[in-house]
């Protein structure tokens, strides 16, 4: 991989992690009920039916936080491998990720085959 392409890369994961962080910080306030902070209580919904509706929006947005929070970490340690030059090899088998894999997930940390032996096994 020449240094370009690594630098296109880095920038890429940069602004995925920035994206990434300023939708992590909105659902959060969102989870949090309406913006932190103020007076809940009065955004409390009165019928048991926006009770249950509201639930099930706010275990959504926990779950959609939890992987863009998953994300935002993977990213990071990508940048990480960046910066040790081993950024775009595969962890374990250690053959180069294919382009277009890196172009889709530039996070990604595995070849297409043993990212799929992973799967496997979790
Ligand atoms: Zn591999």
């Amino acid at each position: 991989m020449t240094k370009g392409e690594l630098e296109a890369y880095r920038e890429q994961l940069v602004q995925l992690h920035h994206r990434l962080n300023g939708d992590v910080s909105s659902l959060k306030e969102e989870a949090l009920g309406n913006g932190g902070g103020g007076n809940n209580l009065s955004n409390m919904p009165i019928h048991m039916a926006d009770l249950g509706s509201d639930a099930f929006e706010q275990e959504n947005t926990l779950n959609l936080l939890a992987n863009e929070q998953q994300q935002l970490e993977e990213i990071a340690e990508a940048l990480d491998r960046i910066r040790q030059g081993a950024f775009g090899t595969c962890e374990e088998c250690e053959t180069p990720i294919p382009k277009a894999r890196l172009k889709e997930i530039p996070y990604a940390r595995y070849c297409v085959e043993c990212a799929r032996k992973q799967e496997r096994r979790s």
